[in-house]
């Protein structure tokens, strides 16, 4: 801990010890926007399925020809891992045929992070301050408030782990609690589009909390995991990112956070459940739209328990016709969900804008549930080639992306990116300067300004530019 202290002290950042809440990364100087607070590569790591061990790509993949578990990209990513893929490969070949098949992601993620410890006590794989499992040791594991089900299976996963490492100094016990550890502590590495591509362990990242309004943000360059700042951090405040998806009422986010991380939130946002702004918020995010369609009022439900009452004109929405929308809705999204694996682009394009067409008689205009459903119908449209309607429903996300994320929240620049780039395709060079510039602004902050990612999106404004100039010039000719 003293070891730890001393790398963090160095980076302006400390460890402090609040009763309510524990183990907190606390800054010793003032920390700004887009600065880079802390990175960390993983203790250990597993890609998603069909992808490389190494970079995480999911082109030119080889399986690993002796153990036919792991894949590479090539040669270069393979003899980088090999010194635990060597110790691995011995103990998966072991296994039979139809056991192998069981070894998903998460239990390679417990192999490894046994055969990194034992690299490590054995000096193969050497030791700092900011890598060794007495961090990882650290965690806190919340066993105590699992339930039964989850219990067993976390015990039979762990004899899974026990048959492939045939360590005996290893019990069943503590692998159990390694995975519940796994379950509130590991975290899901995204490619620069927030894209999920595998799993990761970063104890020192993992000292940080959460808050529903982060001063923080956590996002990855390959491995590395880098918390920026997203706002002026004075010395002296705690560093908060966000576990859980922001854009949802404050019941959605505390239900979500004492599910997975087992705490109640007291953050600012959360602080005020209850009041005034909260329930018109929760009934806008999540609730009715008004009977009257001009009317952009929210909907609470009457004290009669009839329905619900729009609290702008006064209007009753019937509770039997909100009730029945909402299961045609869940009758079309279950099928929808069913037939999504036979691929049919245009039959998803058909069968979400029927379900869209309903949540707008349903829903609020903000609410979240329809902006999922035209995240949904850009995705797909998107894939279709169907630019111009692409980029009509990135623009109808947009005012609600504005309402729910902060300022420079970097799905709001990702979304301006999008719209940006699809502007662009379609000629329409002048929106999508002003859509790129706003996607510079905030992803500058999020992202840095060094990756590739971002040397991309600003070449890409550059380019914009210098269309915008040329056009303007054979103009004036
Ligand atoms: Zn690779
Ligand atoms: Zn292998
Ligand atoms: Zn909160
Ligand atoms: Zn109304």
């Amino acid at each position: 801990m003293e070891e730890l202290q001393g790398a963090l002290q160095a980076g302006g950042l400390t460890v402090s010890n609040f009763p309510d809440k524990g183990r907190s990364l606390v800054t010793t100087r003032d920390f700004y926007p887009g600065e880079v607070i802390i990175s960390q590569e993983p203790y250990v790591c597993v890609p998603n399925n069909s992808r490389c061990d190494g970079c995480f790509t999911d082109t030119n993949l080889k399986k690993c020809s002796a153990c036919q578990v792991v894949c590479y990209c090539g040669s270069v990513c393979q003899k980088l891992d090999w010194k635990l893929h060597r110790l691995e490969c011995q103990a998966l070949s072991k296994l039979d045929k139809e056991r192998r098949k069981s070894v998903t992601p998460t239990i390679r993620l417990m192999v490894k992070l046994y055969l990194r410890r034992k690299l490590q006590n054995e000096k193969v794989i050497s030791v700092t301050a900011t890598d060794n499992y007495n961090l990882v040791e650290a965690l806190v594991s919340h066993m105590l408030d699992i339930d039964e089900k989850q219990l067993v299976l976390y015990a039979q996963m762990a004899n899974l782990v026990n048959l492939i490492l045939q360590l005996p100094e290893i019990s069943i016990k503590e692998i159990a609690e390694n995975f519940s550890k796994f379950a509130c502590n590991a975290h899901t590495i995204c490619d620069s589009e927030l894209r999920p591509l595998g799993t990761g362990l970063y104890p020192i990242i993992s000292i940080i909390n959460h808050s529903c309004l982060p001063n923080a943000v956590l996002v990855f360059e390959g491995r590395l995991a880098v918390v920026r700042a997203m706002q002026h951090i004075p010395k002296g405040d705690e560093v908060l990112i966000s576990y859980v998806e922001t854009a949802a009422s404050s019941t959605t986010r505390q239900k979500a956070l004492k599910e997975q991380y087992f705490f109640s939130c007291t953050c600012s946002r959360c602080i005020q459940v209850g009041q005034y702004e909260d329930i018109e918020e929760s009934a806008i995010l999540e609730g009715y739209r008004c009977r009257d369609n001009g009317c952009s009022g929210f909907l609470l439900r009457d004290s009669d328990d009839k329905g619900f009452v729009c609290q702008q004109c006064g209007l009753l929405r019937d509770k039997e016709e909100i009730r029945n929308i909402a299961s045609d809705i869940k009758a079309m999204s279950d099928k929808v969900l069913k037939s999504n694996s036979s691929g049919n682009h245009q039959d998803s394009v058909f069968m979400y804008k029927n379900i869209e067409k309903l949540q707008k008689q349903l829903c609020h205009p903000f609410s979240i549930s329809l902006m999922r459903t035209q995240e949904k119908l850009l995705e797909i449209l998107m894939q279709l080639e169907d630019w111009k309607e692409a980029l009509a429903y990135c623009r109808l996300t947009l005012p609600v992306y504005q309402r729910v994320y902060p300022g420079s929240h970097p799905l709001l620049g990702l979304q301006y990116y999008t719209c940006g780039k699809l502007e662009w395709l379609l000629g329409e060079t002048d929106e999508a300067i002003k859509s790129l510039t706003k996607a510079v602004d905030i992803l500058r902050i999020t992202h840095g300004s060094n990756t590739p990612f971002m040397k991309e999106l600003l070449m890409k404004l550059q380019e914009a530019r210098a269309e915008a100039s040329y056009k303007l010039s054979s103009r004036d000719e």
